[in-house]
């Protein structure tokens, strides 16, 4: 990817693939930066992602890249040229694990796992998730949800949470495909084998928990 900047427009060089043409064709695209991103994400992480230099050791050692439309490093660079819209619309915001692996790998001691996070809540925030992950933010909403109200996730009332928030809008297209059949075993066979408990066991100081939550929210 290549590019040069045009006053207020950024000019890429992307190539794509079209249906019927053999070789990649090139097709500039403009898209709008802010400018004021990096130093936003800058803030909120507590990073500095300026000291980024694209070495890629990050998503070399990534073990969920293969599933993400742009690399950990490649986000970065995003970050840094401020394509805010396409870095909140990405999927690799969503399929991030968190397992800290690129963030113990680069050099320059960047915490790649926790800007990702702060992606992920300015996504949410601003209501923006990709078409390929929608259901990942309300699933990450309701886990948090039932950490906030008793300090520890209780599956069951998460999962009621989760399914309440994506059935609304996709019942027919799961019960048709199967989804939510297979959904049901899988819960049903946690349940037999003591995995999924009724009552949810709350820890003592939730008030410690509701506090940090109300900090993070500021
Ligand atoms: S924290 Fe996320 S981006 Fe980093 S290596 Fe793990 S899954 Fe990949
Ligand atoms: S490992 Fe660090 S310096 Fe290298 S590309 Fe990833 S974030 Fe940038």
């Amino acid at each position: 990817m290549g590019g040069c900047y045009n006053n207020s427009e950024v000019t890429l060089i992307s190539k794509v693939a079209e249906k019927g043409v053999s070789s990649p064709q090139r097709q500039a695209v403009s898209i709008i930066p802010d400018f004021s991103f990096l130093r936003k994400v800058n803030e909120a992480s507590g990073e500095n992602i300026t000291l980024c230099y694209q070495c890629r050791k990050c998503s070399s050692g990534c073990p969920v890249s293969f599933a993400m439309d742009y690399l950990p490093d490649v986000i970065l660079r995003m970050v840094q040229l401020g394509l805010k819209d396409r870095v909140l619309n990405s999927s690799t915001i969503w399929i991030c694990a968190s397992c800290e692996t690129c963030t113990t790998r680069c050099p320059n001691e960047i915490d790649i796992a926790g800007v990702l996070d702060t992606l992920r809540h300015m996504a949410l925030s601003e209501g923006k998730a990709a078409p390929s992950v929608k259901d990942v933010p309300k699933f990450h909403q309701a886990f948090l949800g039932s950490i906030e109200a008793g300090g520890r996730v209780h599956e069951i009332t998460m999962l009621r949470k989760y399914m309440l928030k994506t059935l609304k809008s996709s019942l027919w297209a799961k019960l048709w495909s199967g989804e939510l059949l297979e959904q049901a075993k899988l819960g049903w066979g946690m349940f037999k084998r003591g995995k999924l408990n009724i009552r949810s066991h709350k820890i003592r100081q939730t008030g410690e928990i509701k506090k940090l939550f109300a900090k993070s929210r500021r």
